[in-house]
Order: structure tokens, then sequence, then C-alpha cells
């Protein structure tokens, strides 16, 4: 046999390997699976961009100490800047999917680049093209949480918490049957902690700046006390600064808002690695449900009419995730492969099971 053919026959072994279902042995029991709503790649990957830290984009910021913020000489170091766990960490130690200009690939098909479309396609796993608005109408689909929560193993162990109020749409909650807080309401689903109970007075007290969205502090904060006290093997948490500062064109508070979030996964990161039901048994993932256009207006806005706005990118840490870092001349990768993914680090074949949702991927489980 010559060394040619031997090498197809190598590949090709390689190649079947990788698409079989990976569903063998793992390490991930939990999974935290954070997303911030239309965070775009050019700050995930390149940090504070020059074009958009000018005055008229900095509200009430004092603009030389945004830039002492967030401005440095190189993207990769901006981008530490902005966001120093994801890369100080996550990069280090997890994968992370999406710099085209490493030729990494991530984005969504469903060819609307808004969130619901978004949402749904994350936690469904394929588009639908019948979501056609941001309406608070009850998914049609299941969520992967849904079909988890559905099996004796998770029942009663999914919780989902969201700073926009569509959330319980999205999840069609009265359906799903496990908690999904969203919005301004208070949450009610378990017994007060002292802390929840100031959370939700928060939630009813604090200015609303945006009728449907609360501050991702409110969400963030009752899911982390959710975590510690009813100890979910699936937490979701969505915020939504990131999206709705930017529509408004303020730069200042949309890189203030990324740099929280960036926190708050070090939160979660470091709670769980102290919880001997979560420590080396938990995967993290983070994304987003679109990008946004680019500098020096379209930044601000999403959608059809975007069309780079269907690039995003997604993080994954944990024990069966390879520390391949920040990825490069990768397959693309799509939104509708998330669902797969998680229920795959936790040994289930969502992908089996559900025939139109995308496939686990392959470089993400060991
Ligand atoms: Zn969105």
């Amino acid at each position: 046999m010559n060394h040619a053919i031997l090498r197809i026959i190598l590949l090709s072994s390689a190649a079947l390997s990788a698409l079989a279902a990976p569903l063998g042995p793992h390490k991930t029991e939990n999974i935290i699976f954070v997303m911030t709503d239309g965070l775009r790649v050019q700050e995930l990957f390149n940090g504070a961009e020059d074009a958009l830290l000018i005055k008229g984009n900095a509200g009430e910021s004092n603009l030389d100490a945004l830039k002492k913020a967030y401005w440095r000489d190189t993207p990769a170091a901006r981008r530490e800047a902005l966001m120093p766990f994801l890369w100080g960490t996550v990069a280090k130690n997890g994968q992370i999917y999406g710099n085209r200009e490493l030729k990494s690939e991530a984005f969504v098909t469903n060819e609307k680049n808004f969130s619901y479309p978004g949402y749904s396609e994350t936690l469904c796993g394929f588009p639908d093209a019948e979501i056609t608005s941001n309406d608070k109408i009850l998914n049609a689909n299941v969520t992967v949480l849904e079909w988890l929560h559905r099996k004796p193993a998770f029942r009663n162990k999914v919780a989902a918490f969201g700073a926009w109020d569509v959330f319980p749409y999205i999840f069609n909650a009265a359906r799903a049957g496990f908690p999904v807080n969203a919005g301004y309401d208070p949450f009610t689903a378990v017994p007060l902690t002292p802390k929840l109970e100031l959370l939700n007075q928060l939630k009813a007290e604090a200015p609303r700046v945006w009728p449907d969205e609360a501050f991702d502090s409110l969400p963030f904060h009752t899911a982390l006390e959710y975590l510690k006290e009813q100890k979910p093997r699936v937490l979701y948490l969505s915020l939504g600064e990131t999206d709705d500062w930017a529509h408004g064109g303020n730069y200042a508070e949309y890189l203030h808002s990324a740099y929280r979030v960036d926190a708050y996964l070090k939160t979660l990161w470091d709670t769980v690695q102290s919880m001997p039901q979560y420590r080396g048994k938990t995967t993290l993932i983070f994304s987003t449900d679109h990008g946004r256009g680019e500098a020096p207006t379209e930044w601000k806005s999403h959608g059809v009419k975007i069309p780079d706005s269907k690039y995003i990118w997604m993080a994954f840490l944990g024990p069966d995730t390879r520390p391949l870092g920040e990825r490069s001349k990768a397959t693309p990768v799509t939104q509708s492969q998330i669902a797969a993914t998680l229920a795959a680090l936790l040994g289930e074949d969502y992908a089996g099971s559900v025939e139109k949702a995308g496939k686990p991927l392959a470089d993400v489980l060991q």
C-alpha cells in the first residue's frame, strides 16, 4: 500500500471517529450555561474598538477613564482588559470559537439575527422559520433544558434565569415545568432566603431603564443564590445589558456590562469549584444570541439587514473539553450545535433523539 492511500485511510478513520456520537465516559455532571445578548465578536476577540471610543458614545462616562480601563496597544491586551476571566482562564483551559481572523467561524442559521430566533435556535438546536418576532409567544418547540428535565436524573434539577422578560415564553415555562424567572418578576419558586427577598424588593423598586429587561445584576445574583441553595444540575442564565446599551448607542455602558458579565462568569466558576457537588464535574458554556454590525453606526444594531450580525462566538470550559484555547483553522460551528453539545457533555444523546438538531461539537467532547 503506498503512503498516499494509507494516509487517505487514516484520515477517513479519523474523520469517522470525529463524527461518531461522543457519548462515552464523561466527567461533566452539571452545566452552567451563560449567554449575554448581542455582544459582538469584535469586542470579544479584539477588545474595545478605537473607532467607537469617542465622546459621543461615552454616555456620562469620562472618555479618559474609559480608555484607561479598556484601551491597550494590542488587541490581545485589549480583550484581556475587557474580559480577564475569558482570556485568562477559559482561553487557557477551555475552547473559544468564532474568531474569523483565525479561520474559526461561528454563526446562527436562523437568518433573522435577532433575539427570540437566536435563543430558540440555541436552546432547541434548530432554527424555526415560524419565529419571526420577539413577541411574547409561547415556543412551540421543546428546549434541551425541557428535554433533560423530562428525564428522572434531571427532574427538579434544572432552572433558568433571564434579564429579558420573554424567557418564560422562549422556554414555554408552564409546559417545561422547571423554574424560569425573568425580567422584573419576583422569584418565588423556592423558599425565600434573605438575599432572594432583597433581590425581589430591588426588582420591584429599582428604576426601570428598559420596561422589558432588568439590569443584569438582578438575574445574576438571583441565579447565584439559587445555585448555592438548590444546587441544580443545569443552570441557565441570560444577561441583556450588552444588547440594550448598544441599541442605545452607549459604548461606555456596553463595555462596562461586558466586563461585568466576565466577572459574573468568574464568580460562577469560583463558586462551583468551591462546592463538592460541582468541583471538577461542571462545564461552563458561554455564548450569545446574535452579533451586531460594524463601527461607526451599525454596531448599535443587528438583524437581516446586517448580514454580518449572524456571526457569534461560543466558549466551553470543563473537565471533558481539551484546552485547545482560541480555536483556529477550525470546522465552522453553528448556534444550532450548542443544545446537543450541552446534552452530550452530560452523556445524553439529544441529537439522536431530535432529528433536526445540530450535532454536538466533537472537539468540545474529549
Ligand atoms: Zn438579542
